[in-house]
């Protein structure tokens, strides 16, 4: 059973998608950045696409995204439009180098669009870049999802598909606008896996308001009958002073710090007792599922999109606010629809802001990385580690890790703890605290 240490969680940390993390970035990057990463790139360096939908057919009252309706359907046409405008501007410069082994569509929620238009984009990347059988995954919501769609996805031999669920609860479901029936979530599943969807994750939240661990043990309970191969649990942040949707959200509602930390550590033990393994510190895998295989044989990384077994060293973003990855260099592009437009219709990259990666940077990058999905790293390369020493004496003196030579352990029941640990390490903290999520 994990204990709770409330002064340990106190301060809000970063989910460490990236290092630097976004907060780090400035707008000294720009277009010709963009242009420079994707000149750099080998002939046959595996690459990962991702294209951003950011529309969705309802707005969730707790959502973070870059996101808005999709009210107008000249609207998505237009962004759809442009977006293969996109496509082309980042394989003209690519002229041929790199080789496309991935391909994830999220957003917002890629079925927001028609499944017309899905099938057009796959078509027009399968074209544009030198792809090696891709693995391709897509983001869903299960409201607006129909067998329509579910002919398109087996049409493209679409493998994993991602389903926002976050609570079956009805009460949950109006108090967080995102009303959607158990029976059409089961439905959705079931033909998701008619089209041959091999692989399918729920998202789930914990920290809900009106959500105590009996209603959330109900949830995975739910969650679980419906046979998904991953689950990640994530815990609500409520920052409607950043989030100006989640003004709807009713905070006294809300359960404390320490009522979350025991509704993550209740979906922990849940998930563990029917078989899942953990991965990382708030996704879960079928022990044969891809995710789980890469975690077991230290193969798991961290990106964008979460814990993954993508082990690509460039990701390319498309779509507005949309972020690329190359090995020295991290580059997000326009996140306002307008600018995005605009920057694209002059033949330019859409790139709003970024940050180059120092040696340092990639060295301690690499480090948290691992630390957060092994739950172990030697810090022998990050510096002095009498220097890190004092930083993560507390963590140490409650047992959460311990020192082996100069590799840190992380206890088991330290995962709550983690981003927090990695915060310790991360040299840009103090700077930007009161941009982030408490780590439960
Ligand atoms: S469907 Fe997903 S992306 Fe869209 S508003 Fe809801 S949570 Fe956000």
């Amino acid at each position: 059973m994990w204990t709770y240490h409330p002064d340990l969680l106190a301060r809000p940390v970063p989910r460490y998608t990236s290092y630097p993390t976004a907060a780090e970035f400035t707008g000294a990057v720009c277009s010709s950045d963009m242009a420079g990463g994707l000149a750099n790139l080998d002939v046959n360096e595996n690459v990962s696409l991702y294209l951003h939908i950011p529309f969705c057919r309802e707005i969730c009252w707790y959502c973070g995204c870059n996101t808005g309706a999709a009210t107008r359907q000249a609207r998505l046409d237009a962004y759809v439009g442009r977006l293969h405008e996109e496509i082309d501007l980042v394989a003209a410069q690519l002229g041929g180098r790199g080789r496309v082994r991935r391909i994830a569509l999220g957003g917002g929620s890629p079925n927001a669009i028609a499944p017309t238009a899905f099938s057009a984009l796959l078509e027009h990347v399968e074209r544009a870049f030198r792809t090696n059988r891709p693995i391709v995954s897509v983001e869903l919501d299960p409201r607006g999802f129909d067998r329509n769609w579910a002919a398109a996805l087996a049409d493209a031999k679409i493998q994993r598909a991602s389903l926002g669920v976050q609570s079956f609860d009805t009460t949950v479901q109006k108090l967080i606008g995102r009303v959607q029936p158990h029976a059409h979530i089961a439905r959705t599943v079931e033909l998701l896996r008619q089209a041959g969807i091999e692989s399918l994750n729920f998202d789930l939240m914990y920290g809900l308001p009106s959500q105590d661990s009996a209603v959330l043990l109900e949830t995975l309970e739910a969650a679980v009958s419906l046979a998904p191969d991953r689950l990640a649990v994530f815990g609500y942040a409520h920052v409607p002073q950043l989030i100006p949707r989640q003004r709807r959200i009713d905070q006294t509602r809300l359960p404390g710090s320490a009522e979350r930390f025991h509704q993550a550590a209740d979906a922990h033990a849940f998930l563990v007792a029917k078989g899942f393994q953990p991965v990382g510190f708030d996704h879960f895998a079928r022990p044969d599922d891809p995710l789980a295989v890469a975690a077991r044989r230290g193969q798991l990384r961290r990106n964008f999109q979460g814990f993954t077994d993508d082990t690509a060293s460039c990701l390319l973003g498309v779509g507005a606010s949309a972020i690329s990855g190359f090995p020295d260099r991290l580059v997000q592009n326009e996140k306002n629809t307008g600018k995005w437009h605009l920057a694209i219709s002059a033949g330019r990259f859409p790139v709003e802001r970024g940050i180059y990666r120092s040696p340092g940077d990639r060295v301690r990058g690499r480090a948290i990385e691992q630390l957060l999905c092994e739950g172990e790293v030697d810090l022998a390369s990050v510096l002095d580690q009498t220097c890190l020493r004092a930083p993560l004496l507390d963590f140490e003196q409650r047992g959460l890790l311990a020192w082996h030579g100069s590799t840190i352990v992380l206890a088991d029941d330290a995962l709550p703890y983690a981003r927090a640990i990695a915060a310790r390490i991360d040299a840009y903290r103090d700077q930007s605290a009161g941009r982030f999520s408490n780590a439960v």
